[in-house]
C-alpha cells in the first residue's frame, strides 16, 4: 500500500513537471517568434527611413550618382558614411550608377533584373543573403533632372536574430532548473495531498478483528478526502456491528446447543448405566428425543432466521387484509386462552390493508399474540387491536402479564434473549427476532412498552394500502388468483 502511494505521489509530482516543462517550452517558442517579429519590423521601418534619408542626399548629374552633405555637419556626414555601406544606383536600362562594396558582396543583381526592379515600383523589400550575412535591401524609384533612377539601400539583419537567439540560449539553460524546482515542489505538495491517504492505509492496516473500533480522525477540510474518511469510518462501524452480532451469535448457538445436548448425553448416559427395564430405557430415550426435536426446532429457526436477515427470503407482496389475518389467528388461539384461563379480546376495524407477504403477517401477529398468552398468567387479558391511523395500518397487542423488566427491555429483539429467569422451556427467544425483521422488511416500526407486573403491549406501524381495496374486490382479487 505504502509503496502504491509513493508511486502515486511519484506519478503526480512527474505530471507536474511534464505538463509546466510543456508550457514554458511553448511560451519560450511563442516569445522568440513574438520577439522576431518585433525586431524585423524594427529593422524594416529603420531600413525605410534609410532608404528616404539617402534619397534626400542624392542626385544624378550627368549619369553621376552625387551625394550632397552639409560638410560642415559632422553628424550627417558620419550617417552618410553608414548609409552608403549597402547603397545601389541604376538607370531605367540597368545600367549601374553607383555601388558600394558591402552590396558588391551581397550578389550583383544583372541589368535585366535591375530593370525587373524597375517596374516592380517602389517600396519593395528584399532580403539577400551571402554566407552568415543577411542584409534587407529597400528598392525605391527616385526621379533626378527629369529621369527616374532606382535606389537600393541595405541594412544588416544578422542582429535581428541575435537577441532572440540570445533569449532562447538563456531561457533553455534556466529551464532545467525551473523544472528540478517543480519537480521538488511537486514532491512535496504531492506528498502533503497525499499524507491523508497514507494515514487512512496505516490505520486499515492495524485493523483486524480485534481493533474494530479503530476510526480514522477527520480532517474536517470537508474534502473529497474527508468524505472518504467517512464513508471508511461508516464502513468500520458497519463491520463492527456486524462482526459483533456474528460473535455474538455464534456464542449463543452454542450455548443453546450446548444445553439439550448436554440433556441428551446425561438421560443417554443414566439410562445405560442404570436403566433395567425396557420401560426405563423408552423414557430416557423419549426425553431425549424432545431435546433433538427442541435442537431441530432452534437450527430450523436459525436457518430462516438467516435467510431472511440476508435477503434469501423474499416477501410475496401482495394487498393483505390485516383486519381478516388477525381475526382468523385470534379465533385459532380462542381455545388455548380459554384453556389458560385468559380472556382474548379484539377490537378490529375491517378492511384494513397493507402491501405485504401474507406468510409474514401471519407469522408477526402469531408470534406476539402467542407471547401475550404465555407471558399472562390465569385471569388475565389479552386484547388485540387493528385500526387504520391516516396511512397506516396499526396492530397493538396488549397484556397485563408479568411485563418486562426496563433493563431487558432493549434486547427482547435480540437472538436468543430471554428475560433473566425466564423458564427456557417456554420459548427460544427468537420469536421476537422474527418479528423485528418482518416489521422492518414491511418498513414499518414498532414500539414496545411495558410495566413488570402490568403487562405489556406491542404496538406495529406498518404502511397501509394506498389503494385499500373493498372486500367485493378483494373477494375478485382472490378468485382472479385462483
Ligand atoms: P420466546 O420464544 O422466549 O418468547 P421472544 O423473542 O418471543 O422469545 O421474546 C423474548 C423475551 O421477551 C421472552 O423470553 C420474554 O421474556 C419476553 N417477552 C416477550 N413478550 C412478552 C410479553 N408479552 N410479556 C412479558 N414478557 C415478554
Amino acid at each position: 500500500m505504502t509503496h502504491r502511494v509513493k508511486s502515486l505521489r511519484f506519478r503526480l509530482t512527474i505530471s507536474y513537471v511534464l505538463i509546466f516543462g510543456l508550457f514554458l517550452t511553448a511560451i519560450g517558442f511563442t516569445f522568440r517568434s513574438r520577439l522576431m517579429t518585433i525586431i524585423q519590423d524594427r529593422v524594416e521601418e529603420a531600413v525605410d527611413e534609410d532608404w528616404g534619408a539617402a534619397r534626400g542626399f542624392l542626385r544624378v548629374e550627368r549619369g553621376q550618382a552625387i551625394w550632397q552633405v552639409d560638410p560642415r555637419e559632422m553628424d550627417q556626414t558620419l550617417f552618410l558614411e553608414r548609409l552608403r555601406r549597402f547603397v545601389m544606383v541604376a538607370d531605367s536600362q540597368g545600367e549601374v550608377l553607383e555601388m558600394s562594396n558591402g552590396y558588391r558582396l551581397q550578389g550583383v543583381e544583372s541589368a535585366a533584373e535591375i530593370r525587373a526592379r524597375f517596374k516592380e515600383g517602389s517600396a519593395r523589400l528584399v532580403v539577400k543573403e551571402q554566407g552568415k550575412d543577411r542584409v534587407l535591401l529597400r528598392f525605391g524609384v527616385f526621379r533626378s533632372e527629369g529621369k527616374l533612377y532606382l535606389l537600393g539601400v541595405g541594412r544588416r539583419m544578422t542582429d535581428v536574430g541575435g537577441l532572440p537567439n540570445a533569449f532562447m540560449t538563456d531561457y533553455f539553460t534556466a529551464l532545467p532548473l525551473l523544472l528540478l524546482l517543480t519537480f521538488v515542489l511537486g514532491w512535496f505538495m504531492a506528498g502533503r495531498a497525499l499524507m491523508p491517504v497514507n494515514r487512512l492505509a496505516e490505520a486499515a492496516q492495524r485493523i483486524s478483528g480485534s481493533s474494530l473500533h479503530l476510526r480514522i480522525p477527520q480532517r474536517f477540510a470537508n474534502d473529497e478526502l474527508d468524505q472518504l474518511i467517512v464513508a471508511f469510518n461508516k464502513m468500520m462501524e458497519r463491520l463492527s456491528e456486524n462482526f459483533e452480532q456474528i460473535r455474538r451469535f455464534s456464542t449463543d448457538v452454542s450455548h443453546e446447543l450446548r444445553t439439550p445436548l448436554t440433556g441428551i448425553r446425561g438421560q443417554l448416559e443414566v439410562a445405560l448405566m442404570t436403566a433395567k427395564s425396557e420401560e426405563e430405557f423408552r423414557e430416557a430415550i423419549i426425553n431425549a428425543l424432545e431435546d433433538v426435536d427442541r435442537i431441530s426446532n432452534i437450527v430450523r429457526a436459525l436457518l430462516l432466521l438467516s435467510q431472511a436477515e440476508t435477503g434469501q427470503l423474499a416477501l410475496q407482496r401482495q394487498p393483505v387484509n390485516v383486519t381478516e389475518v388477525v381475526e382468523e389467528l385470534v379465533e385459532q388461539f380462542r381455545a388455548s386462552a380459554k384453556e389458560e384461563g385468559l380472556r382474548l379480546n379484539s377490537e378490529l376495524q375491517p378492511d384494513v390493508y397493507i402491501l405485504g407477504d401474507r406468510t409474514q403477517m401471519d407469522r408477526l401477529v402469531t408470534n406476539l399474540l402467542a407471547n401475550a398468552l404465555k407471558y399472562t398468567p390465569r385471569g388475565g387479558h389479552v386484547d388485540v387491536a387493528v385500526r387504520l391511523d391516516g396511512a397506516s395500518a396499526v396492530i397493538t397487542v396488549t397484556d397485563d402479564g408479568k411485563g418486562i423488566p426496563r433493563e431487558s427491555l432493549p434486547h427482547i429483539f435480540d437472538r436468543f434473549y430471554r428475560v433473566p429467569g425466564e423458564d427456557p422451556d417456554k420459548g427460544l427467544g427468537l420469536g421476537l427476532s422474527f418479528v423485528n425483521w418482518i416489521v422492518k422488511a414491511h418498513e414499518g416500526h414498532m414500539e414496545v412498552s411495558s410495566e413488570v407486573g402490568l403487562g405489556t403491549s406491542f404496538t406495529i406501524t406498518l404502511p397501509a394500502s394506498a389503494d385499500a381495496r373493498t372486500p367485493e374486490s378483494s373477494i375478485r382479487l382472490a378468485e382472479a388468483r385462483q
